[in-house]
């Protein structure tokens, strides 16, 4: 299968092939560990996810190297310790657990490796030295300091001149900046914040040096100075990766940092950037707390394509839940064996390998349970299966069959409690009371379909 990503450095959707055959390194900066994970965060990272399947798909599992980074060092994190009145320590443990947990409900598959900024100290105090050495960075004041005009292509990935970016800066650059493009890449530490000892004293590094010595510790042994892919939301195309790229350009003598560079496009909420102020901003744990699986949020991310930004509502989420109970509709009317050796439909993987169109991929996938569930017997089986092995791809449908109609809605077994009612009047030939059970039910929004398996049921669209 050909797969074609969008590249942001070059600006066009390109051909994707590993630099070494066989063998993928993939890089996603992941969060910074102060407060819980939002749904914007989780877009970002279901987004990604579901690039790292794909490839898990194309090359086998074993064959991607997938690192996603912790950032356990930074003035937020500082901050939200001070605020809340716990240790930075405390702090970045117990938010770190919960964005894992998060992500495991969301179905984010875990990475191959996760380092952590406070365990790769001596790597970025490594890489700031050679770039010092290699005449890209300086000291002063205690701090060490990036040299925007020491490289030629800075600004290229996010498209910016540098002489925009010196007459935007702000006036109350710091003084001891030889440019006010120029970025921190390790700065003083006083003593009641996380520091480290250092040529320049006791100091922690800045956000962005972390991520391109975390690329060369992690990957650069196995995979050299340029990883296939880096990714992230594309809210840090600049500064962050365009810094990124220059630091490890300017570290390695220009070899560049990706081939591929994937943003995704940012989520707002009911048509507004989500904010704590205007009242919409929404962590994964909230919506979860409203009864709606994990499953279902994750769906609903797919429908959009990754590029392009989501806006997501009420409304748009509970739709897509009944699609999703839809599919596990169809799945419940056949046995488990029908899905052992399906292959998801052609139409679907080739969807996906075109940048994933995740909408046009979701699209086959409505046809073809539409064919099923007009289709009966060992068709049926084979279309539903299609659908189950292409879910296992997405991430989605894999839940037990049962579970999940029980688990998503609180009275569940009640239902079913009542099904059985009805079918005992049934053979009672009470079929008032039969009747009347469906209407009731229905009228809870629930739909009762007699097949030749039994009576299933489901929520009214
Ligand atoms: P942070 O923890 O703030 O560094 O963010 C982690 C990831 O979430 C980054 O890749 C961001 O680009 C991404 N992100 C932050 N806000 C949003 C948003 N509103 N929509 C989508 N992704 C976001
Ligand atoms: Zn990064």
């Amino acid at each position: 299968m050909t797969l074609r990503f969008y590249n942001s450095a070059t600006r066009r959707k390109e051909v994707f092939e590993p630099r070494h055959p066989g063998r993928v390194s993939m890089y996603v900066c992941g969060p910074t560990v102060y407060d819980l994970a939002h749904i914007g965060n989780g877009r970002t990272f279901v987004s990604f996810d579901l690039v790292y399947r794909l490839l898990a798909h194309e090359y086998g599992r074993d064959n991607v190297v997938f690192v996603r980074n912790i950032t356990d060092v930074e003035d937020k994190i500082n901050q939200a310790a001070a605020d809340r009145g716990i240790s930075i320590r405390e702090l970045t443990t117990e938010t770190e657990a919960a964005f894992l947990e998060d992500m495991g409900v969301l179905g984010v598959s875990p990475p191959t490796y996760a380092p952590r900024v406070t365990d790769s100290i001596p790597a970025i105090i490594a890489m700031i030295e050679a770039l010092i050495a290699h005449g890209h960075a300086y000291e002063a004041e205690a701090h060490v300091l990036f040299q925007v005009d020491s490289f030629a292509e800075y600004g290229a990935l996010s498209g910016r001149s540098v002489e925009d970016m010196i007459a935007g800066a702000r006036i109350d650059v710091a003084p001891f900046k030889r440019s006010p493009a120029d970025f921190v890449l390790w700065k003083p530490s006083p003593p009641e914040l996380p520091g480290w000892d250092s040529p320049w004293g006791r100091g922690r590094p800045g956000w962005h040096i972390e991520c391109s010595a975390m690329i060369e510790a992690v990957l650069g042994p196995a995979f050299g100075d340029t990883i296939d892919i880096h990714a992230g939301g594309n809210d840090l195309i600049f500064p962050h990766h365009e810094n990124e790229l220059a630091q490890s350009a300017c570290a390695h003598g220009g070899a560049a940092l990706a081939k591929f560079w994937l943003h995704s496009g940012m989520l707002t909420v009911e048509g507004a950037k989500m904010s704590k102020s205007l009242g919409n901003f929404l962590t994964v744990q909230d919506v979860l707390s409203w009864g709606i699986p994990g499953e279902a949020i994750r769906y609903y991310m797919l429908k959009t394509h990754y590029h392009s930004p989501m806006d997501w509502t009420k409304a748009g989420l509970g739709l897509a839940w009944k699609e999703l109970d839809r599919f596990y509709n169809l799945l419940r009317q056949v046995g488990p064996a029908a899905f052992e050796h399906a292959e998801p439909p052609e139409a679907f993987l080739a969807a996906l390998a075109d940048d994933l169109n995740t909408p046009g991929a979701l699209a086959v996938l409505h046809d073809v349970a539409g064919q099923a569930n007009s289709a009966e017997g060992a068709e049926k089986d084979r279309l539903a299966a299609q659908i189950r092995a292409a879910g296992a791809v997405l991430g989605i449908l894999q839940s037990n069959v049962a579970a999940w109609f029980t688990g998503s809605i609180t009275d569940g077994d009640a239902i079913e409690e009542r099904i059985n009612a009805r079918n005992q009047a049934r053979k009672d030939r009470d079929f008032a009371t039969a009747d009347r059970i469906r209407d009731e039910l229905l009228a809870e929004g629930i739909v009762l379909e007699d097949g030749p398996t039994g009576t299933i049921w489901r929520r009214a669209s």
